[in-house]
């Protein structure tokens, strides 16, 4: 809606001028993709696969198709069909306001469609590179003058170390199932990481004394891990280690990090990401590491206006153009192009009203100056020029309108 579009602007620039700082570069991906891309890559028994993306049937035996859940699948398909493995490494890429979609019921904070801020760097392992990517999620937050946020993150393995750790997690859960809510009594066959970001009390009191994933790490996720945070230290970032930070798309791979605010709910992550390094793999593509985050932009602008951290201004008028005959009507219109055509915001007086309404439309516009042209001002070539503010006006020529109010 208009009267949201000056936070749109203003997330949107904070983005754009971060991402060119760290040297990343925009791609825009199409909206619909390959239904398959995401079950290969967000992984089948994912919220997402199961119960949220859109599944459409393309014509003429098109195949299965889809309005895009999330963007990093997208991102790394494009990195292989355009063979950016032939670009110096990592391949720094971001996407802004790129609308997602997924079914859910609709509420504050979850949208069928939202948009999202997205951050990747594609082709190096570097566990600074992951710091980078934290460090920039962060920044995004602080410059948008965001307080009270907590940044988390945990290593959750890889595939050498990861089914250790899900085997004794599926232990564990099993031998307390009665106490599990009936959502995670079916993610416990299914998803069972998962189980440890499920919401409800008596699963997250579970939760707490569950095995952890950093106790189960292979020597080189552990090394990664150190070095992440050594350098998120160095970077004075307040980043907390929580070990049971997990996230919900199953591509992911040693780091995840999420920001959260302190509202409640399943609403609370205003963005997040972490590690990939087996996706392009899935893909087809060679074995590529990656990492990265997307933020909710929606999310951000509700948290924004919580905080009541003011939106830019929308452009308002420079000047109202009134007019008092029909002859005169002409000239005006004449001025207000002219004074367009010199970039000066103008607004024309339309509906043929009276000069009193015209000034009263020029009031409620919030323009500071009106210029108002009757038949002796057609005549002899002048305008009358109205301060609205002081309420004094005075008559000066045509050719010095577009000076005196630049
Ligand atoms: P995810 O890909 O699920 O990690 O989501 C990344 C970010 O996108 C979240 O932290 C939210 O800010 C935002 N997001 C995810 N799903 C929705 C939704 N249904 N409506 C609005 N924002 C969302």
């Amino acid at each position: 809606m208009p009267q949201e579009q000056g936070y749109w602007r203003y997330v949107e620039e904070k983005a754009v001028s971060l991402c060119q700082r760290y040297s990343y570069q925009r791609i825009d991906t199409p909206i619909m993709e390959a239904y398959d891309l995401f079950i290969r890559t967000v992984g089948e028994e994912t919220d997402i696969v199961q119960k949220e993306m859109y599944l459409l049937e393309d014509r003429g035996g098109g195949g299965r198709i889809t309005l895009r859940p999330e963007a990093t699948a997208a991102v790394c398909r494009a990195y292989l069909e355009h063979g950016m493995h032939n670009l110096p490494q990592p391949v720094r890429l971001y996407s802004l306001s790129a609308p997602m979609f997924r079914y859910s019921r609709p509420q504050a904070g979850r949208l069928r469609q939202f948009h999202q801020l997205n951050v990747e760097a594609i082709g190096d392992a570097d566990a600074a590179v992951d710091a980078e990517v934290i460090e920039l999620a962060w920044r995004f937050f602080q410059e948008l003058g965001v307080t009270g946020l907590s940044l988390q993150f945990n290593s959750i393995g890889d595939g050498r170390c990861r089914p250790e750790h899900l085997r004794r997690l599926k232990e564990y859960y099993s031998r307390h199932r009665s106490r599990l809510c009936p959502d995670c009594k079916g993610r416990l066959e299914r998803n069972v990481l998962r189980l440890l970001d499920c919401k409800n009390e008596s699963c997250q009191a579970l939760a707490e004394e569950a095995p952890r994933s950093t106790d189960y790490l292979c020597d080189e996720c552990q090394d990664h891990f150190l070095s992440l945070r050594r350098y998120l230290d160095i970077m004075e970032l307040p980043a907390q280690a929580n070990p049971k930070l997990v996230r919900g798309l199953d591509y992911y791979t040693r780091t995840v990090f999420e920001v959260q605010s302190p509202q409640e709910g399943a609403q609370s992550a205003l963005g997040g990401g972490g590690r990939y390094d087996g996706l392009i793999q899935e893909l087809g593509g060679k074995p590529t590491p990656g990492v990265g985050f997307a933020v909710g932009i929606e999310r951000v602008i509700r948290y924004l206006k919580s905080l009541e951290i003011p939106s830019a201004e929308a452009p308002r008028p420079t000047a109202f153009v009134a007019y008092v005959t029909e002859d005169a009507k002409d000239e005006a219109v004449r001025l207000t192009s002219q004074l367009r055509g010199a970039s000066i915001n103008a607004v024309l007086a339309t509906g043929g009203r009276s000069l009193k309404a015209q000034l009263k439309q020029a009031d409620s516009i919030g323009a500071p100056y009106t210029l108002i042209l009757g038949d002796e001002e057609v005549r002899s070539g002048t305008v009358v020029l109205r301060d609205m503010a002081q309420s004094t006006q005075e008559s000066i020529p045509r050719d010095q309108v577009v000076e005196r109010l630049s």
